[in-house]
């Protein structure tokens, strides 16, 4: 899987963050992160925190 942020979208709320630290890292100034690639097996998860992300930022590649 290939997590993606939209910078221009995200607003920094940290929804991803908390729930995937491993993947998401909010930053002091400017969009998050990803820091990390799930794998397969996290895939429900992640498509949870994808839903709750207010600003549609996170996208999802194969
Ligand atoms: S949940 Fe969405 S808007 Fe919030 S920090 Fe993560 S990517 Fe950005």
């Amino acid at each position: 899987m290939k997590v993606t942020i939209d910078g221009s979208k995200c607003v920094g709320a940290g929804n991803c963050e908390a729930d995937m630290h491993d993947v998401f890292e909010v930053q002091d100034v400017g969009p998050t992160k990803v820091v990390g690639q799930p794998k397969e097996d996290r895939k429900r998860l992640l498509e949870l925190v994808i839903g709750n992300c207010p600003a549609r930022a996170i996208g999802l590649g194969s």
